[in-house]
């Protein structure tokens, strides 16, 4: 296991969702070893666990794989960042709209475990999903 990875894990325990981000401030949801823009090492986390995004797009998955729930809402949520934009899929509390603004919220199990491929004793099921944020918060 990588050293990335074990510190990815320690996140999760803490309830954050963090983008990864090179030296030029672009950033990624999951990270990945290189920036996918311009191919620098990405050194740096941003915490987006309090910060709202908007939803760019979103689908319903009707017929979901075994453990997953039935229907599936996922949506692509952008958050804005001091130089740029981050984007990241994930499922939705509820039903969401076009340029809702919504937020993370940590959720223990997002799959059913014993339904899994992927066993073990190490396996988190925990992550995180988007709400809608009310116009009055
Ligand atoms: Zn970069």
């Amino acid at each position: 296991m990588t050293e990335r990875a074990s510190s990815t894990d320690r996140d999760v325990e803490h309830h954050q969702l963090l983008a990864h981000g090179c030296q030029n401030d672009h950033f990624t949801v999951p990270g990945h070893p290189r920036c996918p823009a311009c191919g620098e090492p990405q050194e740096k986390t941003l915490d987006l666990t309090k910060k709202t995004g908007i939803v760019k797009t979103w689908t319903r998955v009707a017929a979901t794989p075994p453990g997953v729930r039935e229907p599936n809402t996922l949506a692509i949520v952008e958050f804005a960042l001091e130089v740029d934009t981050v984007s990241m899929l994930g499922g939705t509390i509820e039903q969401v709209s076009l340029g809702e603004q919504v937020r993370p919220v940590y959720i223990d199990t997002l799959r059913d475990a014993d339904e899994s491929v992927r066993q073990g004793a190490n396996q988190s099921w925990g992550g995180f999903r988007f709400e809608p944020v009310s116009p009055d918060e």
